[in-house]
């Protein structure tokens, strides 16, 4: 088992690496964001050890792009940052667990075993909703058997939407995974392109699939 350690405090990262190894585990230790992110995409990995704040880029960031880059494998956030906010917010950027420093070594082989006992998340690779399919590998949608003519954003947009269909999925977590925006930046570009995406997606049939939630978000659903 492959795992992979993204903190930056060197003295932190070689207790981890230390202890993982003494529990049998194999592991890298990548001091920033930005080598976090490149080990991550191009190693082979079982977990990643995530810190949130991190030179270069955040811990925030690299798991978003993890995950837009369809890259599932589990994400554990060891943090300092106790709020709750915090953790809600690590767990909708898709992170297995989220455990806060100090922590108990054995705590975190614990949580780290559970983990990788419960294997990778099963994503399929299309989603259908309504007569809507959407194909993750070919990278593209049809809407009663016609294709969709979308730009990659919007196809990510629709991606999003697809794999939690429905479940509200928040603006600012549109920004994050499709566009990789802070979460107090501007989220009028993210109504922006769902408008445009309804165009391709609803305007021409009848049974509309996405659905507003004023001031929330929006919900891919068959209603
Ligand atoms: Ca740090």
């Amino acid at each position: 088992m492959r795992i992979l350690i993204i903190e930056d405090e060197v003295k932190a990262a070689e207790y981890l690496r230390k202890g993982f190894s003494e529990n049998g585990f194999v592991s890298d230790v990548a001091n920033d964001g930005e080598d976090g992110l490149h080990l991550a995409l191009t190693g082979d990995y079982d977990l990643i050890i995530l810190d949130v704040g991190l030179p270069e880029r955040s811990g925030w960031s690299v798991i978003s792009e993890l995950r837009r880059k369809e890259k599932e494998m589990p994400v554990l956030f060891l943090t300092a940052r106790d709020a709750v906010e915090d953790r809600i917010k690590g767990l909708e950027l898709g992170a297995d667990d989220y455990l806060v420093k100090p922590f108990v070594f054995s705590e975190l082989v614990a949580r780290v075993r559970t983990i990788l006992r419960r294997g990778p998340l099963k994503q399929p690779d299309v989603f259908t909703v309504g007569d809507l399919v959407i194909d993750l590998v070919r990278h593209k949608a049809t809407r009663a058997n016609l294709r969709l003519d979308l730009t990659p954003k919007e196809f990510s947009l629709l991606s999003l939407l697809a794999r939690r269909t429905g479940e509200v999925v928040s603006r600012t977590l549109i920004a994050e995974q499709v566009w990789d925006m802070n979460f107090d930046s501007d989220t009028n570009v993210v109504d922006v392109a769902v408008r445009r995406l309804r165009a391709k997606v609803d305007d021409p049939h009848e049974a509309k699939l996405i659905h507003t939630l004023r001031g929330v978000g929006y919900v891919l659903e068959e209603r």
